[in-house]
C-alpha cells in the first residue's frame, strides 16, 4: 500500500504573534504548502519585541533535558535546523562552548546526572573536566570542577527572526504590525479573528489559526474557549553588562550547575555576538507582563496574579528562592556576587546595568511549573501553552513539528 500523503495545510492560516516562533511557523507553512494564504498578526511595531528579543542569545545544546521530552527532542533537532540557518543566511553564530562550573563536590556529583542526560540526548563532546582544564578554558574562573560543552553557541535570535520573516514574506505571507488580536471566534467552519490597531479594527476569517503569543498565550488561549491553565507567570530576568575594559574576563558561556528544583538555569556570564558580555538573568516576579523595570506595574496583571490559586500554590513551595532572587534584585552587590563565586576578580564597578527580559512561564492549576514545551491542537485552534527556553534554540523544530501535526490532522 503507498503510503498517503499528507493532508494539505489548510488554505488561509492566520498566526498570532511576531516572536520567533509565530514567525518561524509561518515560514514553515510556506515552505511546505506555498499556496497557502498566510497573514500573521504582531501587536508591537515590530517583531521580536518581547522574549525573543530580550534574551541570553544562547543556542543551547540540549545538556538539561529529561530525554525523549519535547524539550530535548525539539532542542537537538532545532539546533542542526538553526544552525543551517544561520550558515545559509550568513548570520553570525558563535560556538563559543560552555562551562558549567561545581563550585564544591556535592555539585561536582551533579554533573554526573547532566552529563548522563546531555549523553542520552546525543549533545556531542561533553565532558567533565577538573580545575585544571577549567582555567586553560577560562583562566579567571574557578571551580572544583565543570561540564564543558564546545558546541554549545551564541546568536542574536531578533536578527534570526527578522530573516525568518524575510523568508515567509517572500514566499507570500503577509505580516500586519500593531496589530493586537482582540477576538478569537472558532466555529465548524472557520475561525474569525478581529485585530485593533491604529487604522481601527478589521475581522478576517482563516480555516486554522497558530498561536504563539508568548507572555498572552494564556490570555489568547481564553479568547479562542480554550481552558484558563495553565496561566503564565511572567519572571522578568535582569542583567549587568560588563564594561568593555573587562569583557575579556571569559572567554565562553560560564554557568552554575542548576538546582534540579528550579527551572531556571541561575546567574550567569553570557558573551554576545556584539562583543557584550552579560551577567545574569535572575528570575523575579514582574508586577506587569510586559514590565521592564520594577517601576512598571500594571495594577490588573497584579490582581490577576494574585487571584490565581495556582500563584499562591507555587509561592508556598517557592517563596524562599522567591525572598533570595528580589535580594539579589534590588541588591546590586548581591547580585554580582553570585558570579563572583565563579569569576573571583569580578568587582562590582566592572558592571553597568543591562538589559531585561521577561520569561512567560506557565503554572499549572496545583502550582506546579510546567517544564516541559505545551503545545494544545483544538480542531481549527493550535496554542503554543508553554514556549520557555530552549525555545527559541528549538523554533525551526517546533514550527516543523506543529505544522506536521496540523498536516496529520491532529
Ligand atoms: C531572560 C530570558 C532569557 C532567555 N534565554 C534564552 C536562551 O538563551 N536561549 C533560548 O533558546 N531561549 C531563551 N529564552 C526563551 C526564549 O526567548 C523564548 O522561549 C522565545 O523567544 C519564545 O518565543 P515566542 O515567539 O513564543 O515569544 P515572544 O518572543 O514573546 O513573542 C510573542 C509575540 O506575541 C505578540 N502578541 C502577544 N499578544 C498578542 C496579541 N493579542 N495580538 C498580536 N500579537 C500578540 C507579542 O507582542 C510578541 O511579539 C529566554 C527568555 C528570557 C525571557
Amino acid at each position: 500500500m503507498p503510503t498517503p500523503l499528507p493532508q494539505p495545510v489548510t488554505d488561509r492560516v492566520g498566526v498570532v504573534g511576531g516572536g520567533i516562533l509565530g514567525v518561524a511557523v509561518a515560514r514553515e507553512i510556506l515552505k511546505r504548502r506555498p499556496d497557502t494564504d498566510v497573514t500573521l498578526f504582531e501587536k508591537e511595531d515590530r517583531l521580536a519585541s518581547h522574549q525573543t528579543g530580550r534574551n541570553s542569545g544562547v543556542v543551547h545544546a540540549g545538556l538539561y533535558y529529561e530525554p525523549g521530552s519535547n524539550k530535548a527532542v525539539l532542542c537537538r533537532r532545532g539546533v542542526g535546523l538553526l544552525e543551517e540557518f544561520c550558515e545559509q543566511r550568513g548570520i553570525r553564530r558563535i560556538a563559543c562552548g560552555k562551562v558549567l562550573v561545581a563550585l564544591d563536590e556535592a555539585e561536582r556529583a551533579r554533573l554526573n546526572n547532566i552529563i548522563e542526560r546531555a549523553q542520552a540526548n546525543g549533545v556531542p563532546g561533553v565532558r567533565i573536566i577538573g580545575p585544571d582544564e577549567l582555567r586553560e578554558l577560562e583562566p579567571h574562573v574557578r571551580g572544583v570542577g565543570a561540564l564543558h560543552s564546545p558546541s554549545t553557541s551564541i546568536v542574536n535570535f531578533a536578527e534570526v527572526t527578522r530573516a525568518l520573516a524575510e523568508d515567509a514574506v517572500g514566499d507570500g505571507a503577509t505580516i500586519l504590525l500593531g496589530h493586537q488580536v482582540v477576538g478569537i471566534r472558532p466555529s465548524s467552519t472557520e475561525v474569525v479573528v478581529t485585530a485593533d490597531s491604529a487604522g481601527g479594527s478589521t475581522e478576517a476569517a482563516f480555516d486554522r489559526i497558530v498561536v504563539c503569543g508568548g507572555l498572552q498565550s494564556d490570555r489568547l488561549a481564553e479568547l479562542a474557549g480554550d481552558d484558563p491553565d495553565p496561566v503564565i507567570m511572567p519572571f522578568r530576568g535582569e542583567y549587568y553588562a560588563l564594561k568593555p575594559e573587562r569583557r575579556s574576563l571569559v572567554n565562553g558561556l560560564v554557568y552554575p550547575v542548576p538546582d534540579p528544583r528550579y527551572p531556571f538555569l541561575g546567574v550567569h556570564v553570557t558573551p554576545r555576538v556584539d562583543g557584550e558580555v552579560l551577567i545574569g538573568p535572575n528570575a523575579v516576579l514582574a508586577l506587569a507582563r510586559e514590565g521592564y523595570t520594577w517601576g512598571k506595574i500594571s495594577i490588573p496583571d497584579v490582581v490577576e496574579v494574585a487571584r490565581a490559586p495556582a500563584f499562591w500554590r507555587f509561592a508556598r513551595r517557592h517563596w524562599r528562592t522567591g525572598i533570595r532572587e528580589m535580594g539579589g534584585s534590588l541588591s546590586k552587590r548581591r547580585f554580582i556576587a553570585a558570579a563572583r563565586a565563579y569569576v573571583p576578580e569580578l568587582g562590582d564597578d566592572d558592571v553597568v546595568p543591562g538589559v531585561a527580559g521577561i520569561r512567560a512561564q506557565a503554572l499549572d492549576s496545583d502550582g506546579g511549573l510546567v517544564d516541559d514545551f505545551r503545545i494544545s491542537i483544538r480542531e481549527r485552534v493550535v496554542l503554543l501553552r508553554n514556549a520557555p527556553s530552549p525555545a527559541a534554540t528549538s523554533s525551526l523544530a517546533i514550527a516543523e513539528h506543529i505544522v506536521t501535526a496540523i498536516e496529520n490532522g491532529r
